[in-house]
């Protein structure tokens, strides 16, 4: 630390607060920084003081320094002083191993208070101490100068630092896009800004800057990155912020491969530099297409730091001719119906009392389950269940050795339709994984979902929405596909072989987060046109939301893909947070407020008169 240090002196300090050590012991200092703590003995007066690097003490003895001892006297939690002496060692036994300064102290020979302060509205100097949340937004400065945000604003800026590094070795450019644009489609709301020399036009802050990273491949930039400011107007969860940064990349003359292998070996090298002590899982990371991801964890983004995989009870509840035979109305039904019967076996829960097995199926029917059955295979191997009278015994062990379990297991089993059952068991498997513990909270569990489908139907629209981005490109197989039964792209229905069509999309997922997403795009005017088509643009509207990509595309595209990776969602995941707020410098509340800065708040009113705008009201809020 002292070399970092040493470059940091200023006509305030010669160090920093955690710079000085035994070697420095005789040296005259001086240092300026936040009093810590501070323990008054009368005659002597021991101070911490603080900054950024770290933690000094001072001692100021009023028989050495009657000045500086009459000056500390005032001195309080927060002021900001500043102190001239002596480093001593620390007398025998009264060192402190828990700091970097702790084998010195500096005898103060001079001291000046260079700023008042306030008693501070909760405890900076201890971490633990419990801190009301919205305080610590409003008072958000005072909230970083804790020890935990700054750490965790370090964290960040040597995420970002790394970020660079790794792309500017890989032949990037990093190229600042604007963030007054026009529309472009994430699936969110734009914010929009009003111009003032176009009275009636607004411009749109970039909800990603997907079609000029694609412009920067059409004019040569080759491989571009940046770490960009997004804004997408949606409801605020631990995961989303109105605002939040990407690390967004673009690439030309590449296929899906080329993208994931740099985006991996990117992520390994900067998860090395920036947490070296966290073990990564798996290298290569698992890839799965999105049809075995949601087949065999529900979810598109899977925690892999455990098993708890979901499986097909189907082959167990047919007889020989394929007919329902398990004597469960329910399972019976569902098979018939061409439903599924899948189940997940559960560590531990066999002896769950019946409030907790209660609650969990009111947590399955708050996901959208009509029920939730289960086997609790005993220590000693016997099976207990409601629903054992109908299956009889051979059954429930046939279907509870198919789900894996072990002696003590709880056999959690939905039958419904693939997508309720899928998705419910799937929540379930992420909600039980990390509550039993069974996720190590030390390890960094990546992989990649790939292959998804192209567009999901929208019933009310009678339109194929994108899933993801409507500039991904189709799995080259499968471009016959992007046809429609009446032959007009323009008339889309919901048996379209476009429905089948597999996007080039790839997601990457950490520890169950969505991590990031991207895809080899579509390079072709003709094809994007047709993809915008299912999509349901107008021409009109595709005209004037995508006409700039579109006429670009008959300059010479080449082919290009890119992804894009939440910066906030992976600072978090690194430093253990389960909010982005806590990675985020100034974050907003749940509301999207800032309450620091009393955001968003009333404009003045010339500023609405040069915009030519009045606020009307809306129904039902207060105008
Ligand atoms: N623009 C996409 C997003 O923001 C990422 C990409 O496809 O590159 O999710």
């Amino acid at each position: 630390m002292t070399d970092a240090s040493a470059s940091l002196a200023t006509s305030y300090r010669t160090h920093t607060c955690g710079a000085l050590r035994a070697t420095d012991v005789g040296g005259d200092v001086r240092l300026a920084g936040w009093v810590h703590r501070r323990r008054d003995h009368g005659q002597l007066i021991f101070l911490d003081l603080r900054d950024r690097h770290g933690i000094t003490q001072v001692v100021i003895d009023a028989a050495d320094a009657p000045d500086a001892h009459a000056v500390a006297s005032a001195a309080r939690s927060e002021y900001v002083v500043m102190v001239g002496g002596t480093v001593a060692a620390r007398l025998p036994g009264t060192e402190n191993a828990k700091l970097p300064t702790g084998a010195i102290e500096v005898q103060a020979t001079a001291f000046t208070i260079l700023n008042e302060a306030k008693t501070p509205p909760f405890y900076i100097n201890d971490p633990d101490a419990p801190v009301d949340e919205s305080l610590r937004l409003k008072f958000r400065y005072l909230d970083i100068r804790r020890d935990p945000m700054q750490q965790r604003l370090l964290l960040r800026s040597r995420l970002v630092q790394s970020i660079r590094e790794v792309h500017h070795a890989n032949g990037f450019v990093e190229v600042e896009t604007p963030n007054l644009i026009k529309s472009t489609p994430e699936g969110a709301r734009d914010f929009i800004v009003p111009s003032r020399l176009q009275p009636g036009s607004v411009y749109a802050l970039p909800q990603s800057p997907q079609q000029l990273k694609q412009l920067l491949m059409v004019a040569g930039v080759d491989r571009y990155f940046q770490i960009a400011r997004c804004f997408r107007d949606e409801d605020l969860r631990g995961d989303r912020q109105p605002e939040f940064t990407q690390l967004d990349l673009e690439m030309s003359f590449v296929d899906e491969a080329a993208v994931m292998d740099f985006v991996e070996a990117m992520t390994i090298e900067v998860t090395k530099a920036v947490v070296p002590d966290r073990p990564i899982q798996a290298v290569p990371f698992p890839r799965f297409t999105y049809d075995e991801a949601i087949e065999r964890y529900g979810s598109d983004k899977p925690d892999l730091r455990f098993g708890l995989e979901l499986v097909d009870l189907a082959p167990d509840l047919r007889n020989a001719d394929g007919a329902p035979s398990s004597g469960f109305r329910v399972f019976d039904e569902a098979i018939a119906a061409g439903n599924r019967v899948k189940a997940i076996a559960v560590p531990g829960l066999a002896d769950a009392p019946r409030s907790r097995i209660d609650e969990l199926t009111e947590t399955a029917r708050r996901f959208g389950a009509k029920g939730l059955a289960y086997l609790a295979v005993e220590p000693e191997g016997t099976i207990k269940s409601p629903i054992l009278k109908f299956l009889g015994e051979d059954l429930a062990e046939r279907l509870a050795a198919r789900a894996g379990a072990n002696p003590g297991d709880l056999v959690l089993i939905v039958a419904d339709t693939t997508d309720v059952a899928n998705d419910v068991l799937g929540r379930l498997r992420a909600d039980l994984g990390v509550r039993l513990g069974l996720a190590d909270p030390n390890v960094l569990a990546y992989c990649w979902v790939h292959r998804f489908p192209m567009y999901k139907w929208d019933e009310e629209g009678a339109r194929w929405d994108a899933t993801h981005n409507p500039f991904s490109g189709v799995v080259p197989e499968d471009e016959v596909l992007l046809t429609t039964v009446s032959g007009d792209p323009t008339r889309p229905s919901r048996d379209d072989p476009a429905g089948r069509a597999r996007a080039m999309q790839y997601d990457i997922a950490l520890n169950g987060w969505e991590l990031g997403g991207g895809s080899v795009r579509i390079w072709r005017r003709d094809l994007l046109e047709q993809s915008f088509a299912l999509q349901g643009y107008s021409e009109g509207r595709m005209r004037n939301m995508f006409g700039a990509i579109l006429d670009a595309f008959e300059y010479g595209a080449p082919p290009h893909g890119g992804i894009a990776l939440g910066i906030d969602r992976w600072a978090a995941l690194l430093a253990y947070q389960t909010n982005i707020r806590e990675v985020m410098a100034f974050p907003k509340t749940q509301s999207g407020n800032d309450p620091m800065l009393d955001a968003p708040s009333e404009p003045d009113p010339t500023q609405y008169a040069e915009l030519g705008l009045k606020f009307v009201g809306l129904p039902g809020k207060p105008s």
